[in-house]
């Protein structure tokens, strides 16, 4: 991808299979609607992570580091992934998690013990700021910590997104065809940025549309403004020439009405819609309110009908079961 030579630890399979989503298209009576299966990438049931932590955990083994540390929600489908990096490459994971213990333990959370992480609970410390300390106190242990930052975004992390897009200009040129559109769950925003540098090193025309999972940003910047300074600043990392203007940001944060991980009317249908008739799981905290920005986008009529829509999936399906209690059926309406 560049003349960088960037330590990548292999961690998931790639290409991620493309496939199209013939009866979603034919219900909504709109474009062609396909969907790249990041939900795929199969470490400990997959995700948009994966990408990311090729290139964090190689920087992590390339500086000797023998454990890693991250953050996140009780839920996060990157403090899962890191877990699942860490075991299989022999190296301790310590995940540090916003709010307290819970009394049942499920989804990510019991995936993360699966994996053998060591959990520390944050209370309202929710974005990582014990991390420092712990890094600390484990370095007094003797070990080798190694921080993942939040999300995975930062430049080297994006970096796995960058080349996303060169794996998709592969893929779009052995079909023969190519996307107008990308779509996709936008939360801490190195996905998109990635994608944004990618299709300007490729030179290519996609729409490029994060739909914000989130509210706001960290407080003083909006999302948006994180996604532009994040894309500005993994350009540079790469040593190229792109700077991207605040115009080249598509954020959609219509969808954002209920809070993280509150589930909408709207991220419910899409939910259901895409596993009734395609079988296909999404998440109930950013691929379903994700799906949920396209369905509503198509119906508005904000795509032409030869336009082919690509529907970026970044995984998450392992949340499904923590939410039970708001996406299941009672048990006795079955019968
Ligand atoms: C983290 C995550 C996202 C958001 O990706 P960012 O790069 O943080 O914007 C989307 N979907 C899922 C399932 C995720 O876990």
């Amino acid at each position: 991808m560049t003349h960088l030579h960037l330590a990548r630890q292999p961690l998931g399979f790639f290409p991620t299979p493309i496939h199209e989503l013939t009866h979603l298209g034919k219900l909504l009576g709109g474009p062609r609607i396909f969907i790249k299966r990041d939900d795929l990438t199969g470490l400990a049931c997959g995700g948009n992570k994966t990408r990311k932590l090729e290139y964090l955990v190689g920087q992590a083994l390339a500086e000797g580091a023998d454990t890693l540390i991250t953050a996140g929600a009780m839920q996060s489908n990157h403090c899962r992934q890191t877990a699942a990096a860490a075991a299989s490459l022999g190296l301790e994971c310590h995940l540090v998690l916003g709010g307290a213990e819970p009394a049942t333990v499920n989804g990510n959370l019991l995936l993360d013990q699966l994996l053998g992480a060591k959990i520390h609970w944050a209370g309202d410390h929710r974005k990582g700021e014990d991390i420092p300390m712990l890094a600390e106190q484990l370095r007094r242990a003797g070990r080798r910590p190694y921080t993942v930052p939040y999300g995975g975004s930062t430049p080297l992390g994006a970096t796995g997104f960058v080349e996303a897009l060169y794996e998709l200009d592969r893929q779009t040129t052995a079909l023969g065809m190519d996307f107008d559109h990308l779509l996709f769950a936008s939360s801490s925003g190195g996905t998109q940025a990635g994608l944004m540098v990618g299709k300007r090193l490729l030179n290519k025309n996609y729409q490029i549309t994060g739909i914000a999972i989130d509210k706001v940003g960290d407080g003083q910047k909006s999302l948006g403004e994180l996604i532009l300074e994040l894309a500005n600043a993994t350009a540079q990392f790469l040593e190229t020439a792109i700077r991207l203007s605040p115009a080249e940001v598509q954020l959609d944060e219509g969808y954002a009405v209920s809070g993280y991980g509150e589930i909408s009317a709207g991220d419910r249908e899409a939910i259901q819609l895409l596993a009734r008739h395609e079988g296909i799981l999404l998440d109930p905290v950013y691929t379903g309110r994700a799906m949920a920005g396209l369905i509503d986008r198509v119906r508005k009529g904000c795509y032409g009908r030869d336009e082919k829509l690509l529907f970026w999936h970044t995984g998450g399906a392992p949340a499904l079961f923590a939410y039970a209690s708001s996406l299941g059926e009672p048990a006795t309406a079955a019968h």
